[in-house]
C-alpha cells in the first residue's frame, strides 16, 4: 500500500495536510527528520504512516503514560496493531507485550524512555529490525522548554547501543530556535531535514476580556454554550476549588485538577472529562500536557498565565479537530502581583547557583511583561502570538477580540502628560494604584498618608474615569514612556523617553475602543462575523442537530463497549460531517472524512442505521 491508500484505509482522510506529506516522503527515503508543527497539527500521522511501510519495528518515544495509551488505542481502533511498553503494566504484562514484539506482531511500539536502557527491553532490541525511533514531544530533551525530562536523554544512549542505526524522527509543537538547536545537537540527528510550519491556529478565535467579575464572566460564557466541552485554567490551586465548588452551585457539571489532589482523584477527574461524562474542567496548568481530547470547544482563563509560550500551549488544547474553538482569557490587574510572586518563590531552580537564579528570574520577569502586554493590546491578538514566536502575521485575523472590536484613534496626550508629570513630582516613589488615585482625586487613606493630595497633579483628572486613565498608563508602559519596575513594589519611573511626551509636539496617540452602546454591540458584531464555536449552533439545521446528537449518543454507547475515549471511536468533526453527508451506503459513509474501512468494518453499520 502507498501513503496515500494507508491514510484513506486507515484513518480515513483523503489527503494529507501541508508539511505532513513532505516529512513522511524524507522519512520513507531513510533521512533523520524533524518536524515542528503546532498542537493539533497532525504530527502522529508523520511517524505512523512511514511505520507501517518500513520494514521493521518503529519505536516511539512518549513522554507520558496517559498519551502512549491514547494513541495506542486509536491506532487499535483503526485497525493498526501497536501497543506500549511503560509502568502502567504489571511484569506479566510487560514480559507478554515484549515476547509479542519480538515476534514481529506489532508495527509501532510506544516505549517510556526510562525503559529504553534496561536489560529486558535492550535484550529484545538487540534482536529485532529496529527501522525508525520517532521521538514524540521531542522538547522534552531541551532544558530550555517547559518540560525537560532528564529520561529523554537516555535516547542516545540507547541508539548507540543498537548494531545500526535506525532512522530517528523528531517532533514537537515547541518553536523557540534554543529548543530546535537543542533537539538536534542532544538527539544527535543526522544532516537532518527540518520542517517548520506556521504556529499560527487559525480555527481558534482568541480574546481578551478585562471583566470586573470574571466569576460572573465565565458564568455567562458557560450558559451560552451548553452543549460544549471545554478546560477553565486557573492561577492557584484555591482559585480551581472556588470557581469549581461555585459552578457546581449554579448548575453546572464540572470537574477539577490540581497537583493537591491525591493521584486517584486527579486520574478520576481527568478520564471523566476525556470520556465525556463530565463535559467541563477547573484546573491548574498541571492539566494538560497529554490530552489528546480533541473536541475542546473552549479554553478559558480564569487568570493570566505566566508568559505566552504556557498560554499559547493552554490554549492550544481547544480545537485540536481542526474545528472552530475559542480561547478567552479573563485578565485581572491582580494576575501580574500573583505571578510575580510565583517567579520569586520559583522553586524549581533551587539547584542553581545565585547569579544564574538571578538571570532565570530576570528572564521570567520579562516574559511576564510581554504576557501582560498581550493583554494591554489593542492590536491583533493572533498577530501579537505570532510575533512573540518570531513570525509575521497580517496585522488584522478578523478572529479575534481585537480585531472584532470598533476602534478609534484618540489623543490621549494630556492624560499621558499628567501621568508622567505625577510620576516626576513625587519623585517616581509609588505604584500605579496610587499614582491613579491621585490624578483622579480620590480620597483614600492612603493618599492622605502619603501626602499626595497636596501634589500639584491631584485631582487633574477628575473628570476621567479612572480605567481609561490606567489604559493610558498601560500604554505608555508598552510604548516604554513609563516603567513599572517588577521587583516587590511595582513602581512607575520614568524612562528615556518620558521627556518626548512633554515637549511640544510630543503627542500620544492610542486606539480606544468605541464608546457609545459598546458592550452591546460588540457582542452582537461578534456574534455575526464570527464563526461559532459550537457545531450545533450555526453549521446545522435543526433537524441536523438532532441528528448530531443521536449520532453522539451512539458514539458514547460504542466507546463505553470497547472502553475508549469517545473521540477515538469519531471524533466531533467526523459526527458533523456524517450529519451534513447522511451517508446511506457503505461507499457513501468511507467518504466522510476520519471514516476508515476497518473502522467501518466494526461499527459502521449501526451509524448507517441512526442517520436512517
Ligand atoms: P499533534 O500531535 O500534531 O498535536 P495529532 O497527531 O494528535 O496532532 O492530530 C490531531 C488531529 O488531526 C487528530 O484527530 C488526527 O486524526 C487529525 N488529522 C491528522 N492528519 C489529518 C489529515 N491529513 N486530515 C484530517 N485530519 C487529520
Ligand atoms: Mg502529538
Ligand atoms: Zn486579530
Amino acid at each position: 500500500m502507498n501513503k496515500h491508500e494507508i491514510l484513506k484505509k486507515y484513518f480515513g482522510y483523503d489527503t494529507f495536510r501541508n508539511a505532513q506529506e513532505a516529512l513522511i516522503d524524507n522519512i520513507l527515503e531513510g533521512k533523520d527528520t524533524l518536524g515542528i508543527m503546532p498542537t493539533g497539527a497532525g504530527k502522529s500521522l508523520c511517524y505512523q504512516i512511514p511505520a507501517l511501510m518500513m520494514e521493521g519495528i518503529t519505536l516511539v518515544i512518549s513522554p507520558l503514560i496517559s498519551l502512549m495509551k491514547d494513541q495506542v488505542g486509536s491506532l487499535n481502533q483503526a485497525g493498526i496493531h501497536a501497543a506500549f511498553l511503560n509502568s502502567s503494566l504489571t511484569v506479566n504484562q510487560y514480559y507478554k507485550a515484549l515476547a509479542f514484539a519480538g515476534q514481529g506482531r506489532y508495527p509501532i511500539i510506544y516505549v517510556a524512555p526510562e525503559r529504553l536502557v534496561t536489560k529486558e527491553f535492550l535484550d529484545f532490541a538487540l534482536h529485532v529490525n529496529i527501522a525508525m525511533v520517532a521521538v514524540d514531544e521531542a522538547h522534552c530533551v531541551s532544558q530550555w522548554g517547559q518540560d525537560f525530562r532528564p529520561s529523554y536523554l537516555k535516547i542516545m544512549d540507547f541508539i548507540e547501543k543498537l548494531p545500526r542505526r535506525p532512522i530517528v524522527s523528531a517532533f514537537t509543537a515547541t518553536a523557540t530556535k534554543e529548543v530546535r538547536d537543542d533537539i538536534i545537537d542532544i538527539l544527535q540527528l543526522h544532516s537532518p531535514m527540518v520542517i517548520t510550519t506556521g504556529f499560527d491556529r487559525n480555527n481558534l478565535y482568541f480574546g481578551v476580556m478585562n471583566a470586573k467579575d470574571r466569576y460572573g464572566a465565565i458564568r455567562n460564557y458557560l450558559e451560552t454554550h451548553r452543549r460544549d466541552s471545554g478546560i477553565i485554567y486557573c492561577l492557584t490551586r484555591k482559585q480551581v476549588e472556588e470557581v469549581c465548588e461555585r459552578l457546581i452551585k449554579d448548575g453546572f457539571s464540572v470537574t477539577r485538577y490540581h497537583a493537591g489532589l491525591s493521584d486517584e482523584e486527579r486520574r478520576k477527574n481527568q478520564d471523566n472529562f476525556i470520556y465525556d461524562r463530565v463535559p467541563i474542567i477547573v484546573a491548574t496548568s498541571a492539566f494538560g500536557m497529554g490530552i489528546d481530547k480533541n473536541s475542546v470547544r473552549f479554553v478559558l482563563h480564569y487568570g493570566m498565565p505566566k508568559n505566552i509560550e504556557s498560554y499559547y500551549q493552554e490554549a492550544g488544547r481547544a480545537g485540536r479537530d481542526g474545528e472552530p474553538a475559542e480561547c478567552i482569557l479573563y485578565y485581572s490587574s491582580r494576575d501580574v502581583i500573583t505571578n510575580q510572586l510565583f517567579i520569586d518563590n520559583n522553586q524549581d531552580n533551587r539547584e542553581l547557583d545565585e547569579v544564574t537564579r538571578a538571570i532565570v528570574r530576570e528572564r521570567d520577569k520579562e516574559r511576564l511583561k510581554k504576557m501582560t502586554f498581550y493583554c494591554f493590546t489593542n492590536e491583533c491578538l493572533r498577530d501579537y502570538i505570532l510575533k512573540y514566536f518570531g513570525e509575521y502575521g497580517s496585522n488584522y485575523c478578523g478572529n479575534c477580540s481585537n480585531c472584532l472590536t470598533q476602534f478609534e484613534q484618540a489623543d490621549v496626550t494630556e492624560i499621558a502628560r499628567a501621568l508622567i508629570g505625577c510620576v516626576k513630582s513625587s519623585r517616581q516613589r509609588y505604584g500605579t494604584t496610587v499614582i491613579i488615585d491621585t490624578l483622579h482625586g480620590a480620597n483614600t487613606a492612603k493618599i492622605k498618608n502619603y501626602r499626595m493630595n497636596e501634589n500639584p497633579y491631584y485631582g487633574l483628572l477628575s473628570k476621567v474615569p479612572a480605567y481609561r486613565i490606567r489604559q493610558v498608563l498601560n500604554h505608555l508602559q508598552m510604548e516604554e514612556y513609563l516603567l513599572v519596575t517588577s521587583d516587590d513594589y511595582a513602581v512607575v519611573k520614568l524612562t528615556a523617553k518620558s521627556g518626548q511626551v512633554m515637549e511640544d509636539g510630543g503627542q500620544i496617540l492610542m486606539k480606544l475602543a468605541k464608546e457609545t452602546g459598546r458592550q452591546a454591540r460588540e457582542a452582537r458584531d461578534r456574534d455575526k462575523k464570527r464563526k461559532k464555536s459550537s457545531f450545533s449552533q450555526d453549521l446545522f439545521t435543526e433537524k441536523e442537530e438532532g441528528l448530531f446528537e443521536k449520532l453522539r449518543t451512539l458514539r458514547l454507547e460504542i466507546a463505553r463497549e470497547e472502553k475508549v475515549p469517545p473521540y477515538i471511536v469519531f471524533s466531533d468533526k467526523t459526527l458533523a460531517h456524517m450529519c451534513v453527508v447522511k451517508p446511506k451506503t457503505k461507499e457513501e459513509m468511507l467518504g466522510v472524512s476520519g471514516v476508515g474501512e476497518f473502522k467501518f468494518e466494526k461499527y459502521g453499520e449501526r451509524f448507517l442505521k441512526c442517520l436512517l
